[in-house]
């Protein structure tokens, strides 16, 4: 019980530093992209990192003070307002913490208490910090999708969820399975199906779960993916032909082959 609770309250204060990283790397990566001699553009401080500034409200840019910063509490209390404005504070917020401390719950059930348990925990963490950066942004950040990698490679170096050799030609696998997908698409199309981003998530993906669950992992992605475009499209929130984000579909398989119960 002990257990579930510490990583319940684990869950939360990921899922706030989850918060801030969505936010921020985004940004960042952006920056780096950009022309070296270049002032940013986008209405942000010269120094900005995952640290600095502090958090503040977008509207009056008080900052926000440690005791209004308590995962999913503080925006209760608060009843997802500032405190000094009044504004809403976007429900995303609680959304992301409360999601990520259930994955992380989920973890906890399947897992005895143990490294094994904690990895798998900060793979689902990177992997939801992954789906919303795509879906606002259309961008996997390497540093996430090549840690996520690295990561999977060291949780199979003794074989703890597949033997090793499985880890690696997985992950060289994912990354050649959707790279020849890219290939075929762009000579049928004369369009870029998918990102390179896209390519690095599967590769990490494979490192986690093994060549054996690419093909099933990979199915339950583009079925989830698929179903999504075709609710959207019905509601006409896309055109056909728009450009729609994989790695959410990618991530949602992954975490479901790699630390729901029962696979492991
Ligand atoms: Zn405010």
């Amino acid at each position: 019980m002990m257990w579930l609770t510490e990583m319940f309250a684990l869950g939360l204060i990921a899922g706030s530093v989850l918060n801030c990283v969505i936010w921020r790397l985004p940004v960042m990566v952006n920056r780096q992209l950009a022309p070296a001699d270049t002032i940013p553009q986008d209405g942000l401080p010269a120094r900005f990192n995952l640290f600095l500034p502090r958090s503040c409200c977008p509207r009056c840019h008080h900052t926000i003070a440690f005791y209004d910063n308590i995962p999913l509490i503080s925006w209760v209390l608060l009843r997802g307002r500032c405190r000094r404005c009044a504004r809403r504070i976007s429900w995303r917020y609680p959304l992301v913490e409360l999601a990520t401390a259930l994955c992380t719950e989920w973890v906890a059930f399947a897992w005895p208490p143990g490294l094994q348990a904690l990895m798998l925990a900060l793979c689902c963490w990177l992997l939801i910090a992954l789906a919303c950066i795509d879906l606002e942004h259309m961008l996997l950040p390497d540093v996430l999708t090549l840690s996520l990698l690295w990561l999977g490679l060291l949780a199979n170096l003794q074989g703890n969820i597949v033997p090793l050799a499985d880890a690696v030609i997985g992950a060289m696998a994912g990354w050649l399975a959707l790279w020849g997908v890219y290939q075929v698409f762009l000579l049928f199309t004369g369009r870029e199906g998918l990102g390179y981003g896209d390519f690095k998530l599967l590769a990490a993906l494979g490192a986690w779960c093994g060549w054996q669950a690419l093909p099933a992992l990979l199915l339950c992605a583009s079925i989830s993916g698929l179903v999504w475009m075709g609710g959207l499209r019905l509601a006409g929130r896309i055109q056909r032909a728009q450009a729609f984000p994989f790695g959410p579909s990618l991530a949602l398989a992954g975490w479901w082959f790699i630390a729901a119960p029962g696979v492991g």
